[in-house]
């Protein structure tokens, strides 16, 4: 293959969760000295997840962190370069693209799109005041400051029942409030979350304020059937209902679905011939961090091929 023009990425990566990541490890293994650019958390969600325990080849489990960790190095030893940087602004009309960050510009030919995904907000009264004083969007890395507190977690998919079992390390009782009365969650976290005796359930319902005094002490509850509403004492508010795809910096420019997500084929091909995207920015079904590498290492190879039709 031949060298692109000094100062020319051949392959830029946009994000540094499992799919970045992976794309990072098959681009550098193919000599494209791939950039990755890390955004604000190296890792992404990964970083800030407690147990990942369906992740082949690792039968007890990995922490988020030390897995973010062992993605790096594994990429890093290949030639990956990982910057610490985030893109601003993306000018997709022409190649090479150019991709502005908070320190500079970077030229490429190629990019790869795994800029994952934001967690939802509630937008309820109290959220955004007592966010970092009692409400989390992180167990992994906010749980241990609520040691023998009471909690409640709010959503009733896979992540509210996995994180309020985490939280169970720490607090004395957690209540988990889901707005209908049957669970997203799949029967295994259903399981182990209904066997815990520090869990319980509030169905049907919604926080609708958060309050406090400095910190979070109580929330607002209303019962969706029945229209009943009750103040709840309590020390500590974590959300957990479902992820927003981070996309903005493409408006415009790439596709996306009704949901914000891009839209890629099977092979991680954007509309944009040369940009490519992987992860959960690209994935609004499965969401799991297997499958992010693996659409990351899907499109790192699709990079190859492309690169290689022009030369
Ligand atoms: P999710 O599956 O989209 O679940 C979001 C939950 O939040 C739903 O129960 C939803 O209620 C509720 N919700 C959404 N908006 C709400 C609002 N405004 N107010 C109150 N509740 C609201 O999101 P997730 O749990 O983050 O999971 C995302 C993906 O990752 C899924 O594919 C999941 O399987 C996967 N995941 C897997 C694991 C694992 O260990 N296997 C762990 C974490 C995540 P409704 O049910 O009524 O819509």
């Amino acid at each position: 293959m031949t060298e692109s023009p000094k100062n020319i990425l051949q392959c830029l990566i946009i994000g540094s969760g499992p799919a970045g990541l992976s794309a990072a490890l098959y681009a550098a293994r193919a000599n494209l000295k791939p950039v990755v650019l890390s955004g604000m958390d190296l890792g992404g969600q990964v970083s800030k997840t407690g147990l990942v325990d369906n992740y082949p080849g690792f039968p007890d489990g990995i922490d988020g962190p030390d897995m973010v960790s062992a993605f790096q190095q594994h990429a890093e030893r290949f030639g990956a370069e990982i910057v610490f940087d985030s893109a601003t602004e993306v000018n997709l009309s022409e190649r090479p693209f150019k991709v502005t960050t908070y320190s500079g510009e970077y030229l490429a030919e190629s990019l790869v799109i795994t800029t994952g995904a934001a967690v939802r907000e509630l937008g309820v009264p109290g959220e955004t005041e007592f966010t970092g004083k009692g409400v989390s969007y992180c167990a992994t890395c906010d749980g241990h400051f609520f040691k023998d507190k009471n909690l409640v977690v709010v959503g009733g998919g896979d992540s509210a029942l996995k994180e309020g079992i985490f939280l169970t390390r720490f607090a004395k009782s957690v209540t988990i409030v889901h707005r209908r009365d049957e669970l997203r969650a799949g029967p295994y976290l259903e399981g182990k979350a209904k066997e815990n005796p520090k869990i319980q359930f509030v169905w049907d319902t919604i926080v609708t304020e958060i309050f406090g005094d400095g910190t979070v002490n109580a929330v607002r509850l209303k019962n969706k059937k029945t229209g009943q509403e009750e103040t709840k004492p309590i020390d500590g508010v974590f959300i957990f209902i479902g992820h927003i795809p981070s996309t903005d910096l493409f408006k415009d420019q790439l596709e996306t679905d009704e949901q914000g997500y891009l839209v890629i084929d099977n092979k991680m091909h954007t509309n944009i011939p040369g940009v490519f995207a992987a992860g959960e920015v690209g994935d609004p079904h499965f969401q799991q961090v297997v499958i992010s590498a693996g659409m990351g290492a899907a499109a790192a190879m699709e990079v190859v091929e492309f690169l290689e039709e022009e030369h």
